[in-house]
């Protein structure tokens, strides 16, 4: 059965398309998604907007909406969830969550930690994401991206380098669920299906182990993120050499098409050619331990959920 532990959609996010009522349906009853997980982007500030934003949102109206999206959000999941009860029905555990972001340290964590607060109830997990090095977003499109490799001294090593420092900030910060699409910063770059082992002269690899030991440490997942297949990438997100080092220090994952409206569902995994995405995995159908989760499988506890500040506590005692 498939599913997707991330999702978008263009009622809540400038740059999708569909209501989110159609994406749960076609999740629901085209793609018979047995989970499928409602993610929004996490408000952003004024200084944060994205392009298409900028002329008709500002901080307030953005994180309006998000209360929007959580609104409806539990609406469709009430419904589903009720209409599954009747005979023959599609089973479909509607997760609700979003996309946290890593943009200024204080208030990207001030911003999910007044999501938890306000909606600490209704939330099952979050994304741990990496969309911006220096403030300037890194995977929107070309332009930027070169305007934070100049920023960074103009090399693609040095832009990755501030990449994953920037990836084990937010994961101590915020302490998620599941981590974002580990490798994102490969979409731009100038040899983005370098392995990265060998990248930058070997030099990124200890970044790389570094955070995914800083994410097994915390309990978190790492995503099988598809949307580097649709953006013509060789393999998804993160590549193999990482998976498979996910994998040595028993590492799981979830599986994600990081849809953006009903037309991107490359990651359909009931096709069997796309099982394994690309990855010459054979153990990964036994790490995919949330491919049918039991209810809830996929909750962040509550005490890690919302505070991630008590979390560290915990870990001290
Ligand atoms: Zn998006
Ligand atoms: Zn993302």
């Amino acid at each position: 059965m498939p599913f997707s532990h991330h999702s978008h959609s263009g009622e809540f996010c400038g740059h999708a398309a569909n209501t989110l009522a159609e994406v749960v349906e076609h999740a629901v009853q085209r793609r018979k998604m047995s989970t499928f997980a409602l993610t929004e982007h996490c408000p952003r500030g004024d200084d944060d907007l994205y392009p298409e934003e900028a002329a008709q949102h500002n901080a307030a109206s953005l994180a309006a909406l998000f209360d929007a999206f959580i609104v409806e959000a539990v609406r469709l999941q009430q419904q589903v969830h009720a209409a599954s009860s009747a005979p023959g029905a599609a089973q479909c555990e509607i997760l609700i969550g979003f996309e946290a972001e890593w943009i200024r340290p204080a208030a990207s964590t001030a911003i999910a930690q007044k999501l938890l607060a306000q909606h600490g109830g209704t939330i099952d997990f979050f994304i741990g994401s990496v969309h911006h090095v220096g403030t300037v977003p890194i995977d929107f499109d070309r332009a930027l991206y070169e305007r934070a490799r100049r920023m960074c001294g103009g090399s693609d090593a040095a832009l990755f380098a501030a990449y994953f420092d920037a990836q084990l900030e937010m994961l101590e910060a915020l302490r998620p669920r599941v981590v974002g699409h580990f490798d994102l910063i490969r979409l731009f770059a100038d040899a983005p299906d370098e392995d990265l082992r060998a990248a930058a002269g070997g030099a990124l690899w200890p970044k790389v182990l570094r955070n995914l030991s800083a994410a097994r440490g915390m309990g978190a997942l790492l995503e099988l993120n598809t949307s580097a297949l649709r953006k013509g990438l060789a393999q998804p997100y993160p590549r193999l050499e990482i998976c498979r080092a996910w994998m040595a220090i028993g590492g799981q994952f979830v599986l994600s098409d990081d849809s953006h409206g009903i037309a991107q569902d490359v990651a359909d995994t009931s096709r069997p050619k796309a099982a394994r995405f690309n990855l010459q995995l054979p153990q990964l159908e036994s790490r995919l331990s949330l491919a049918v989760p039991p209810p809830k499988a996929a909750v962040w506890d509550a005490q890690n959920c919302k505070t991630p500040v008590d979390r560290d506590k915990a870990d001290d005692e």
